[in-house]
């Protein structure tokens, strides 16, 4: 498998690209941007949670609750006293970094559900529901912010196969076809919670006529060649 630092380094190339060609073509602003960027970023290293008390395992369940703590007390900064707000941000993070993430050691195995096409998909959707439904993002920055950590994840699912092929002796090793599969066909419990997850956050999301037409534009940009938008 590729290694930790080859997965932020691809999310961040990645990502960092395809937020250039979006902020020019929709005119994004810059702190939009970079968290387009952020969010293919943690979609990069997010496969790997299914590896126990690891580096990437501890570092996203930490980064996870500290962005969704602070989502949730900015989100409703207008509802509650600065004490409520900030204990209540305390317990969500740290519900998600210890029991969460124990759970998740205990239920997953390296290169199972997590590495599938559905786990991806799984991620858009719950992602744009969460940032529509929770943190008052618009629809299209919901939608987009979902994408990109989509992207980022499809391409950690890509590196883990390309390591899986020994360029200098031209073998294919044995892991070779674990990651980026359809669906974990092998354990179907973690295949199941995916389909679950990608169900109940599709019933939570955001309109989808701004991303549509959002894509309609990219799209058009990029088929027509437009001058500036990737060539000069
Ligand atoms: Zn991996």
């Amino acid at each position: 498998m590729a290694d930790f630092s080859t997965h932020l380094i691809g999310a961040t190339a990645a990502g960092s690209l395809a937020a250039t060609v979006v902020a020019k073509v929709l005119g994004l602003p810059a702190d939009h941007s970079l968290l387009l960027i952020g969010s293919c970023i943690v979609g990069g290293v997010l496969p790997d949670i299914d590896l126990q008390r690891s580096t990437p395992s501890r570092i996203l369940f930490t980064v996870f609750g500290v962005a969704s703590a602070i989502a949730w007390v900015f989100a409703r900064v207008d509802d509650y006293s600065a004490l409520a707000l900030w204990s209540t941000g305390l317990v969500i993070f740290i519900g998600i970094r210890w029991p969460l993430s124990w759970v998740f050691g205990t239920l997953t195995v390296h290169r199972g559900a997590t590495h599938s096409l559905l786990a991806c998909a799984a991620t858009l959707l719950a992602v744009a529901a969460v940032s529509y439904q929770l943190t008052g993002a618009d629809a299209l920055l919901a939608w987009l912010v979902g994408l990109f950590t989509a992207i980022g994840y499809l391409v950690h699912l890509l590196l883990d196969e390309l390591w899986s092929v020994d360029f200098a002796g031209v073998k294919i090793k044995r892991s070779f076809g674990t990651a980026l599969k359809p669906v974990d066909t092998r354990r179907w419990a973690g295949s199941v919670v995916l389909l679950v997850i990608a169900f109940a956050s599709s019933l939570y999301l955001p309109p989808t006529t701004p991303i549509r037409t959002a894509a309609g534009t990219v799209i058009a940009a990029l088929l027509a060649g437009e001058p500036g938008v990737i060539l000069p």
